[in-house]
């Protein structure tokens, strides 16, 4: 039986359109959200990502810019730029467009963002505060997961969830946050012995790789629900996940596509997490 297609476009609106309320009673205190990104050099993904970002802001009442840097930009100027939006208090939300380029720390440049201002989620100041279940700002792509799988009804208490892929963006948040759900976690990587003999484990299977069709559905438990973080572009110019959706979908009880799946609501979050900083700007405490 085929899966049923968890949409994360329409969710993505129906998010972004939740702010309104919140956004309309800063405007009566005088603030308008604001997010800053920061570019560097000319990665054709990364600049997609940032305009769609900008768009979905300026759809939603969030006043958006954007500071462009060439490929050689200094990490001092980066730090400058990034010091001056952590003082503007127009800006409620800033966000570092990785990857950088090779000659520049981006450990010391997340660093430098302002936690209150870290909308992204990557400073330590706040995977802190995630893994100790303290309040705080959650990186957009592991939120948006959990909220495609609490809006599909897919239970989580006591089920076997796993992901594959352990980067502190996407695969190591999302397992903390699926570990707060009470579900049981396992988390795979490149050093994962028969990684198929784990993925079948799986009641809920995430998969943040960036490996085209990498999960099979022989990898896949029946009635499982697969989440695909995956983007790759393949050879003739279109997207694919992670997962091959055509095979899986017939085994899997939940799927999320590639495109229209965790990316729409990566940047849902994103907004959703410059309001509440805005907010935060004003003293409501982030709950
Ligand atoms: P990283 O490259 O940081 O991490 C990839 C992970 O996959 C690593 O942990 C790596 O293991 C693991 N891995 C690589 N090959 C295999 C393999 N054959 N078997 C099992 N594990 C493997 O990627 P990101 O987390 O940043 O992104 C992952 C994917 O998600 C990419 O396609 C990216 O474009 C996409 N993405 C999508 C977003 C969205 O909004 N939809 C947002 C962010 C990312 P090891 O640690 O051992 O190297």
């Amino acid at each position: 039986m085929p899966a049923k297609l968890i949409d994360g476009k329409s969710l993505a609106a129906m998010v972004r359109a939740e702010q309104k309320d919140a956004i309309e009673s800063l405007a009566a205190r005088g603030v308008r959200p604001g997010l800053a990104a920061v570019l560097v050099g000319d990665d054709p993904a990364s600049r997609v990502y940032v305009r769609n970002k900008a768009r979905a802001c300026n759809e939603t009442g969030v006043r958006s810019e954007v500071h462009e840097f060439p490929e050689q930009v200094s990490e001092s100027a980066l730090l400058e730029c990034v010091a001056r939006l952590n003082a503007d208090p127009r800006v409620h939300g800033i966000l570092v467009q990785l990857p950088l380029p090779r000659q520049l720390d981006a450990a010391r440049v997340l660093a430098a963002v302002s936690p209150e201002k870290d909308v992204d989620g990557f400073h330590a100041a706040n995977l802190g505060a995630l893994l100790q279940g303290r309040p705080g700002f959650v990186p957009g792509t592991p939120a948006g997961v959990m909220r495609l799988l609490e809006h599909a009804g897919v239970p989580l208490a006591g089920r076997q969830a796993v992901i594959v892929g352990r980067s502190t963006i996407v695969g190591k948040p999302l397992a903390l946050l699926l570990l707060q759900k009470d579900a049981t976690v396992t988390i795979c990587h490149s050093k994962t012995a028969d990684l198929a003999a784990v993925t079948r484990q799986a009641d809920i299977l995430v998969a943040a790789v960036g490996s085209a069709k990498l999960i099979g559905a022989d990898m896949v438990k029946a009635g499982a629900c697969v989440v695909d973080v995956g983007i790759n572009r393949l050879a003739d110019g279109t997207l694919a996940g992670d997962v091959d959706f055509a095979a899986v979908k017939e085994t899997a009880g939940w799927i999320t596509p590639v495109p229209g799946g965790v990316g729409p609501m990566t940047v849902a979050m994103l907004i959703v997490n410059t309001v509440r900083a805005a907010e935060l700007s004003i003293g409501k405490p982030l709950v």
